[in-house]
């Protein structure tokens, strides 16, 4: 029976409040403070190489670069691997504005701005990259510490064991609370599943998803109340003198208000995958959406919503994957215009929340009947065979790296996994 069994690493974020006193408070301040202007200065030194040479940022550039910054001392109070990992930081925001680059030529847009220099407001984490003893978790009178080199010793709140080998750290400072956060890794076996019973899953227009199965989940209340909080605060700080201590505090409320709405976002997402993984399906067709257009979305019910459902994705993606049970991608295309009964293609206004097919009468909820285009494009696909195996959706490796993205859909879309 050995063939049914196929191994798989799982990578899992667990994200933790941490308590640090006013002395290790004020070692993360310097620890961030010290990363920033290294930062910095990495870009700055990057950014002359990129325009006076022309040269690509690589990152043996960049260890050059880091070489002749560190020749100030202070920078040895940042542990080396916090160091290099700053380096990995520099360089993808380059990635990125090479991308763009590419991007933008293909398309004859405007020109694209390099990386930006981070404020103190934009740099808010730490990583030490490896767990080679950097860090540790002590149990103390029935408190958990975490003791981190640089930082000292930090009571933390361990609501939930840590599943597997840790790899990294990263130390967050975001609306004045801290968080320790770590990714670890695990080897599982994975039971093989027979898929007897699949299901399309449409993100819905009227609803949060829907089902080929007929069912429909409602859209979370939480977000309506968000969307009305965010965009109360957004007007708060526009309107506030910049470098005023009133605007700090109301972007410190406006940055409350994502982190409720990311935790809020994270709850009702492990419940309805739970529950989704649970209840007798064998693998799950999802539209293959590009959430970095997704995001670029300037309604923000629609980022809020956005944010929400691929948190949901990844959720489902790596709880059902841990099952043995296949996530399948499938082409959005026409999803809700094509009659899941007979494939005719018809124009569906937003406005029209019924199928009704012009051709051969179905009447059916559009988000249904997208569901059910869905899931059949899986099947074509599996037929396809080798395709669909492709097609598994794998958790993020780079989970701990996009925590660090600064935009706040980010956030909300990366916000940690458990
Ligand atoms: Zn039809």
């Amino acid at each position: 029976m050995n063939d049914n069994i196929n191994n798989m690493n799982v990578i899992r974020v667990y994200k933790f409040r941490i308590y640090p006193n006013s002395k290790a408070e004020a070692e993360i301040e310097l620890q961030l403070k010290l990363s920033k202007e290294f930062y910095n200065l990495l870009l700055e030194k990057s950014i002359n190489a990129y325009k006076e040479e022309n040269k690509k940022i690589s990152i043996i550039v960049l260890n050059k670069s880091a070489k002749e910054i560190e020749a100030d001392k202070k920078f040895l109070q940042l542990y080396s691997q916090v160091r290099c990992e700053i380096k990995y930081r520099v360089l993808k925001a380059y990635k990125n504005f090479f991308r763009r680059v590419k991007e933008n030529k293909s398309e004859k847009k405007v020109k694209v701005g390099f990386p930006r220099f981070k404020s103190r407001d934009r740099y808010y984490s730490i990583t030490y990259p490896q767990d080679n003893g950097s860090f540790m978790i002590e149990r103390k009178n029935k408190k958990h510490m975490l003791r981190v080199s640089r930082i000292g010793n930090m009571q933390i709140e361990l609501h939930r064991e840590i599943e597997g080998k840790i790899k990294t750290l990263t130390i967050k400072r975001k609306a004045g609370e801290h968080y320790a956060i770590f990714t670890t890794i695990r080897e599982i076996e994975l039971p093989k599943v027979e898929d007897t019973n699949p299901v399309g899953i449409d993100m819905g227009l009227d609803s949060f998803i829907a089902l080929s199965d007929g069912t429909k989940v409602e859209k979370p209340k939480f977000e309506k109340k968000a969307e009305k909080h965010i965009a109360r605060w957004q007007k708060i700080v526009a309107k506030r003198h910049k470098g005023s201590k009133r605007r700090e505090k109301a972007k410190q409320q406006l940055q409350k208000k994502w982190e409720y709405i990311a935790n809020q976002s994270i709850d009702f997402a492990h419940k309805l995958s739970d529950k989704l993984v649970n209840s007798g399906f064998t693998s799950f067709a999802v539209e293959d959406l590009h959430i970095q257009n997704m995001v670029k979305n300037h309604n923000l019910a629609q980022s809020i919503y956005n944010a929400s459902w691929n948190k949901f994705m990844q959720m489902l993606s790596y709880k059902a994957e841990s099952a043995g049970m296949k996530v399948i991608k499938v082409d959005a295309r026409n999803t809700s215009k094509e009659c899941s009964n007979c494939g005719n293609i018809q124009e569906m206004p937003l406005s029209e929340r019924a199928y009704i097919c012009n051709r051969c009468g179905l009447q059916i909820d559009r988000d249904i009947n997208a569901s059910i285009n869905i899931l059949h494009r899986a099947t074509t696909l599996g037929q396809r065979e080798s395709h669909a195996q492709e097609e598994n959706v794998r958790p993020q490796k780079e989970a701990v790296f996009e925590e660090l993205r600064t935009d706040k859909i980010h956030l909300l879309q990366n916000a940690i996994i458990a």
